[in-house]
């Protein structure tokens, strides 16, 4: 029987030496976990790794599950290859099912392109983007797979990434991260062994509409061609603003939710580094450091936090309308670009902001944003450069004449008062929360640290409901699915919940 041992050493401490010197552990070991802990590194105290291990006994190899192999007809069409309609695809591979997988966007290769095209020369692609494209929003993402849902299916998904080719320590790390360029470098793997076992998966194939009859779903219309099917996938992501408004017309049920918005804050890392680690700041093997914050209003009951935390990334223009302008953040494996940033996004509420209007009234909400932030745009620079000052002048509440300070961002940046993009109660919530978060985290208040806006995709502003069985509330075979139908929150949790679904669509056959 294999025995778990747990410890805590100093950050800069050989591990494998410590395990032959106290445990007599040489090479037969399984890290379960790792997570450092560097709150006293700012008053010069050491950081420390916690570990959890499990020292293995003779040959004891991992366990793996058994499929039973399945067959299902017609094959059941998935919309949708970001994290969530993958991992479905792959769920309902293991069991022998051959799926038909239809994305809008370009394969990855041809879609870093196109993005590349977009962040230096404005030539803006509706389908492929940093949000539409083989890997779906994930490919031009942090790569932090740290989930909040509580679920076996994750070490299932962490796992399936490591056979993809990801690092082996993002199973054991407490903080996983890959990186975008280590996304991109086995993306297109999946793609490949689902086409290779059997599956359809067709590019630059935008759904435009979903087939019913009398309460069940049918299939889709993707360019005008008709896909049949009694089982539908909608992995669409949070971004899929023409789908939404056919469901909406099908009457397919349809909730409003909370969500937040704000703007993406950008300080030099190692300036993070030091308020974070103090006297150990720059230590390769602390490598950047990360924050979260957060600071809920109690006067007026209105969280604010910050999300999608960058360490030595880079500040993103990933809008998905040629119209609109919206921030996010990435980053690479090594976290060593020179900066560091964040969004900092207060909450809407439903109720209180929105009146708990129509199921769409949040999409419209975040697109008024998007396009008033594209109009400033145009006016005063080009209609893809993003509007940015500094901390310092958002806080004054003016704009000196001095220039922007340098950034990572791979689009250009114009000064302009980031304000009048947003409804005044975001402003001032941003502004109180800032100089509360300032105490929490002394010294995040930076004079030039870069305000960039506006960060209105955090999350879908809505829920398309679905029951118990993972179908929706209204249509028989119509399955909602991921961060676009309001079930998940990231990557992880996205591809967790396209695990669910096929495991949803085979348990009528079990
Ligand atoms: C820049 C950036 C950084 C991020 N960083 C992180 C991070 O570090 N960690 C993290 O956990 N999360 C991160 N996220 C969020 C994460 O990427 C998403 O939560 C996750 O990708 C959601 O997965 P999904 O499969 O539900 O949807 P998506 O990834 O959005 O995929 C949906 C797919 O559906 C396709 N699609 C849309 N409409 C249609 C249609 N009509 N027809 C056919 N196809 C369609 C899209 O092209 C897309 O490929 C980041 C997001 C962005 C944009």
């Amino acid at each position: 029987m294999s025995k778990i041992i747990e410890f805590v050493i100093p950050y800069d401490q050989d591990l494998p030496e410590y395990l032959a010197k106290n445990y007599q552990v040489f090479d037969k070991y399984q890290i379960l976990g790792r997570s450092l802990d560097a709150r006293k590194a700012p008053k010069g105290r050491k950081p420390k790794v916690h570990y959890r291990i499990r020292v293995l006994e003779g040959n004891e190899s991992p366990n793996f599950e058994n499929f039973p192999k399945l067959e299902m007809e017609p094959r059941p069409l998935i919309i949708g290859a970001g994290p969530a309609g993958l991992f479905c695809a792959l769920r309902l591979k293991e069991y022998g099912i051959k799926s038909i997988l239809i994305e809008r966007g370009d394969r990855a290769l041809e879609r870093m392109k196109k993005i590349s095209k977009h962040w230096r020369r404005g030539e803006f692609d509706e389908e492929s983007n940093v949000c539409f494209g083989e890997g779906g929003a994930g490919l031009f993402s942090d790569g932090k797979l740290l989930t909040r849902v509580k679920s076996p299916l994750v070490h299932y998904v962490l796992d399936k990434l490591v056979d993809f080719g990801a690092p082996e320590h993002i199973k054991y790390e407490s903080n996983p991260h890959l990186g975008s360029n280590k996304i991109r470098e086995f993306i297109g793997k999946v793609t490949d062994e689902l086409l290779s076992f059997g599956s359809e998966v067709y590019y630059n194939s935008r759904v435009d509409d979903i087939l019913l009859e009398n309460g069940k779903i049918r299939g889709v219309i993707a360019d005008g061609k008709e896909y049949h099917s009694n089982k539908v996938v909608l992995a669409t992501g949070h971004s899929a603003k023409g789908l939404y408004l056919k469901l909406h017309e099908h009457q397919v049920p349809i909730v409003l939710k909370d969500f937040a918005v704000g703007v993406r804050v950008e300080h030099p890392r190692k300036y993070i580094n030091k308020i974070q680690f103090g006297k150990f700041a720059g230590d390769e093997k602390l490598g950047a450091a990360r924050y979260r914050i957060s600071y809920f209003d109690k006067e007026v009951e209105r969280g604010t936090y910050s999300f999608c935390m960058c360490p030595g990334g880079y500040v993103l223009s990933s809008g998905t309308e040629e119209d609109g302008l919206v921030t996010n953040g990435m980053s690479n494996y090594a976290h060593n670009s020179p900066w560091s940033n964040a969004a900092i996004v207060v909450t809407v509420s439903k109720e209180k902001d929105l009146g708990s209007k129509h199921s769409l009234a949040g999409l419209e909400f975040l697109r008024s944003i998007e396009q008033k932030a594209y109009q400033i745009s145009k006016e005063h620079s080009n209609g893809f450069s993003l509007p940015a000052m500094t901390m310092g002048e958002f806080l004054k509440g003016e704009l000196n004449s001095d220039p922007l300070p340098k950034s990572s961002c791979p689009s250009k940046l114009f000064k302009h008062d980031i304000s009048e993009i947003f409804p005044e109660f975001i402003t001032n919530q941003l502004k109180k929360a800032l100089q509360e978060i300032d105490k929490k985290l002394p010294g995040f208040i930076y004079d030039e640290a870069l305000l960039i806006a506006p960060e209105t995709r955090t999350s879908a502003p809505l829920t398309i409901t679905r029951e118990k069985n993972f179908q929706s509330a209204g249509v028989k075979g119509l399955y909602p699915c991921g961060e676009g139908a309001g079930y998940a929150g990231g990557i992880t949790s996205a591809a967790v919940d396209g695990v669910k679904i096929a495991d949803a669509l085979v348990s009528g056959l079990l």
